[in-house]
């Protein structure tokens, strides 16, 4: 029996990584997915791979015209949400001493501002006893050199959780986070500003951190994601769900 069966599902984030991984799992479980990204060229790559029952939305999750034009398309085309994955995100990389106020504001938009307004807008669209999943990161609990804004951005979403679990218990919607550690996605080489030999070894040094031994691949990501998506999760909420091969359990 296929998961999630005829559900409709937003993913932010959709064209690339763990937001894609989880696109083609949830659909393989039966689900409909609209997914979005800044750039058409890789939406629409990505929706081939996907292959099926998949809409793209090209938008910036910051730009709060560029949700309310994403959920107008949800509206027309399905009506109702059962499952959103709140997923974009990025972060750069700067020691305190050498951040820029561009740095901070960039993270923080992104991360924060369009992770919260990506959840608000939804709520009017989300049907009772939906889920909603949003993407933190082992950092929110550690003290990583050089990622002190996207780790204090990631702490951010994982207390949204918290606020929304109680916020809309009555509707019978869940909050949950999911914190993956380091995967293997292009976000080291494409987003955080280092160089591909730098990206290389900043991977290796996360992975000598990790119990087991190595980093994490995006459908690790998404077979979590898709648990705390389904019935399968139906008494968690609030939680905070590490995927990290136990880096910041241990
Ligand atoms: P990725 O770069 O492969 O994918 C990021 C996705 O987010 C892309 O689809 C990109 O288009 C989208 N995106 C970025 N900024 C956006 C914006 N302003 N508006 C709309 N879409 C935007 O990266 P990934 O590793 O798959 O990252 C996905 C999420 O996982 C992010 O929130 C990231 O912070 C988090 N995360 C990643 C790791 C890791 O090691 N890869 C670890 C912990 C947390």
């Amino acid at each position: 029996m296929k998961k999630l069966e005829g559900k409709i599902a937003v993913i932010t984030g959709g064209s690339s990584g763990i937001g894609l991984a989880t696109a083609k799992r949830f659909v393989e479980e039966g689900a409909h997915v609209v997914i979005t990204g800044r750039r058409e060229k890789e939406l629409k790559e990505a929706a081939a791979l996907i292959e099926r029952n998949v809409t793209t939305v090209v938008g910036d999750v910051s730009r709060l015209e560029d949700l309310d034009r994403l959920y107008a398309v949800v509206k027309e085309k399905y009506g109702h949400i059962d499952i959103l994955f709140a997923n974009a995100g990025a972060g750069t990389i700067a020691p305190l001493a050498m951040a820029t106020e561009a740095h901070f504001d960039q993270t923080f938009d992104v991360n924060v501002k369009g992770l919260f307004f990506t959840v608000q807008k939804a709520l009017p669209l989300f049907k009772d006893g939906g889920s909603i999943i949003l993407t933190s990161s082992v950092s929110n609990v550690l003290g990583l050199p050089g990622f002190s804004a996207y780790a204090a951005s990631k702490a951010a979403v994982r207390n949204f959780a918290r606020a929304w679990t109680m916020e809309l218990k009555d509707r019978k919607i869940r909050v949950n986070c999911v914190s993956p550690g380091p995967i293997d996605t292009p976000a080291l080489a494409t987003t955080t500003g280092l160089t591909a030999e730098q990206a290389k070894q900043a991977a290796a040094q996360f992975a000598s951190q990790i119990p087991m031994g190595r980093s994490g691949k995006p459908e690790e990501i998404a077979a979590a994601v898709t648990f705390l998506a389904s019935d399968e999760s139906s008494f968690i909420t609030g939680v905070d769900l590490a995927v990290d091969g136990g880096m910041a359990q241990v």
